[in-house]
């Protein structure tokens, strides 16, 4: 049986790690808002990995592939040191 785990990238901030408001990962503005960047299945379980962007970012994001591709480069090098999958 899977497990469903969701996993959330944000900027450090002085908000707490409990609390729905988080740190923009690309521009550090405090956002509820959240863009899904990575689905992994392993074999017990699904992985949802969402980062934390602004609505501001998430247009910039939208409008320009190079700067997509660079933010995604961030975010796929911040999985790779701070998120195991098992
Ligand atoms: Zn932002």
């Amino acid at each position: 049986m899977f497990t469903r785990k969701n996993v959330y990238i944000y900027r450090s901030s002085n908000m707490p790690d409990e609390g729905w408001l988080h740190s923009c990962f690309h521009c550090y503005a405090i956002t509820s808002h959240l863009l899904r960047i990575k689905k992994k299945i392993t074999f017990n379980a699904i992985y949802n990995v969402e980062v934390y962007v602004c609505l501001h970012c998430r247009k910039k994001l939208s409008e320009n592939d190079d700067l997509y591709a660079t933010f995604y480069k961030r975010c796929k090098m911040y999985m790779k040191r701070n998120i195991q999958f098992y």
